[in-house]
């Protein structure tokens, strides 16, 4: 067991944690710091509950993405865990997914977006400058 416990630190202390699908056992939520409800992972290999992160995120900047709090990386995709998708849901899981859903629709589709409208916008300067 302390073998195991070694090298998870390690791991973490080398930076490059495995992602994976499920919250580690032993962790909490960074936010509550209680047991995760509807863990989600983010784009940065972070774990919270899904109502804290997004209400962490509403409480700063409900218009911009959500800076994550353990590493300030910018949340543009939150990542529940896949068995939460399975599993019979009682209405506030599925509230909570829905949300989380609704988060990544506004921030990873919106810089999509973004990227795009500024493609267009060069390739028609482009077009008129020729
Ligand atoms: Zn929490
Ligand atoms: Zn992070």
């Amino acid at each position: 067991m302390e073998t195991d416990d070694t090298d998870r630190k390690m791991e973490e202390l080398g930076g490059n944690k495995r992602l994976s699908e499920t919250p580690p056992d032993d962790d909490c939520c960074p936010i509550c710091f209680g047991p995760f409800t509807v863990p989600c992972r983010s784009n940065c290999g972070h774990w919270y509950c899904g109502s804290c992160i997004l209400q962490f995120w509403n409480y700063s900047s409900a218009s911009k993405p959500c800076g994550c709090p353990m590493c300030t990386c910018m949340i543009v995709n939150l990542m529940p865990e896949a068995s939460l998708e399975q599993q019979p849901q009682n209405q506030e899981v599925a509230e909570v997914l829905k949300s989380v859903r609704r988060y990544n629709l506004l921030f990873l589709g919106g810089a999509c977006g973004f990227i795009q409208a500024v493609n267009i916008f060069f390739l028609l300067f482009l077009a008129e400058s020729a």
